[in-house]
């Protein structure tokens, strides 16, 4: 469990070694601060902090651009650097994936690029990733953007296309948009030496904790379930000491910072993760029992439903089954004409906030994916949010009733990048 304050100087509020989920949600990464007079993190907007002195200031800065963390009595320099609210945050996001630290970025995809930029410069720029990724992650993989090689693997096939200049394993579940699970402990005794990456963005450390299977490196989109509102961009990645460091020179060189205030919206969203991602859940698993009845279903992936989990990792990897729903409708033009007939389901991308979002992934998250790795064109994603489940039956029945009555050509697609032939 990590102890440490923001502030060094903070004396760490001490809980039970044994508080719940629950209670490290609400209470980490706020040690010290009675002693300041607050009750919840203030956001320090400064860029720059005052120095004592010459040496000291300069001591400081080389400590915190070589990503050593703030030491007792030192300057935090400068924003960029050292930031007491982003820190706070990462404490309470550590916390609770079980690691011994975690390092914020202003986006998902920053995290990844600094975790990408890491494995280059260590020399081992071959990552081996497991498809199917966020369309991001693939593209920026597929692209070799940032100087990396990827071969791309099935979970079980890492051991034959490890390297030895491979730096990475990369890995999403539950895996987006199929929502098919993948075993973390096989993948990563698999890889061996080779530190596994696990997105955990769609989970969340509710309800799984990569790095109790192994992973090394556990990365979020804190924009999805995190912030939970849909109203503040950051990503994170928890991780152990030797990596923590690595990445957080990364970040104070590349300035891939996480802004104070998307800090403190962070940090208040993890305060009700528990509560939200159950209620999510218990609603979407509801959700996905009744949308089976529809005529125009032809599958509801979601890994709670009977004969979606072969490998039996729900229950022991995986505690529920969340909030994202893939329907498949069979072509483009179904999935077209759903996603344009939800009313209270507004189509949007992202994931993970209150109020429920349909997306079409083929056409929008996935579209940068090479097409023969691009999911089903029939296939939407759901997510799931706090509203209730009988309304969102409504609505989404609806759209269903929609596809099925019309048996003509759907609104002019402006796709190129869409094949039938995944249909
Ligand atoms: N990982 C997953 C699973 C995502 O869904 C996303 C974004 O949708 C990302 C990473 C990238 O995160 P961000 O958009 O915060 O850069």
């Amino acid at each position: 469990m990590t102890t440490s304050s923001s502030s060094s100087s903070s004396p760490a509020r001490r809980r039970a070694p044994e508080a719940h989920l629950e209670t490290i949600a609400v209470h980490a990464g706020m040690a010290g601060l009675s002693d300041t007079g607050s009750h919840v993190p203030p956001i320090d907007l400064s860029t720059t902090n005052p120095l004592s002195g010459v040496e000291s200031g300069g001591d400081s800065y080389e400590n915190l651009a070589t990503g050593g963390r703030l030491g007792g009595g030192d300057s935090a320099v400068y924003q960029r650097l050292w930031q007491p609210g982003v820190a706070r945050f990462e404490i309470a996001l550590a916390e609770l994936e079980g690691t011994k630290e975690s390092v914020a970025f202003a986006t998902g995809m920053a995290a990844l690029s600094a975790c990408l930029m890491a494995a280059v410069n260590a020399g081992t720029p071959h990552i081996v990733g497991v498809r199917p990724l966020y369309g991001g992650t693939d593209h920026v993989l597929a692209s070799g953007l940032l100087g990396t090689k990827v071969t791309w693997a099935t979970p079980h096939d890492i051991a034959s296309a490890i390297r030895p200049d491979t730096g990475l394993v990369v890995l999403e579940t539950p895996a987006n948009p199929t929502l098919e699970l993948v075993d973390i402990a096989d993948v990563v005794s698999q890889a061996g030496a080779v530190p596994v990456l696990v997105d955990n963005t769609f989970a969340s450390p509710v309800l799984q904790r990569p790095a109790d299977h192994g992973a090394r490196l556990v990365l979020h989109s804190a924009t999805k379930y995190l912030g939970g509102h849909g109203d503040v961009m950051g990503g994170v990645v928890a991780t152990d000491e030797e990596w923590a460091r690595r990445l957080r020179q990364l970040r104070a060189l590349t300035g891939a910072l996480l802004h104070p205030f998307a800090a403190y919206l962070l940090h208040r969203g993890l305060r009700t993760l528990p509560i939200r991602v159950r209620a999510q859940q218990e609603t979407a698993s509801e959700l996905a029992r009744r949308l089976t009845t529809h005529p125009a279903v032809h599958r509801v992936l979601y890994p709670g439903l009977p004969g979606q989990d072969p490998s039996r990792l729900l229950g022991s990897q995986l505690a529920g089954p969340g909030s994202l729903i893939s329907l498949d409708l069979g072509d483009y033009d179904k999935a077209v004409r759903f996603t344009e007939a939800c009313r209270l389901v507004t189509h949007a991308v992202s994931l993970g906030g209150v109020d429920s979002l349909v997306q079409h992934p083929a056409s929008l998250t996935h579209r940068p994916v090479e097409q023969h790795a691009k999911p089903n064109a029939g296939v939407v994603r759901l997510s799931i949010g706090l509203e209730h489940v009988d309304d969102l039956t409504d609505d989404l029945m609806r759209a269903l009733d929609v596809v099925h009555e019309h048996a003509g050509p759907a609104a002019p697609r402006s796709s190129s990048a869409v094949s039938e032939s995944f249909a």
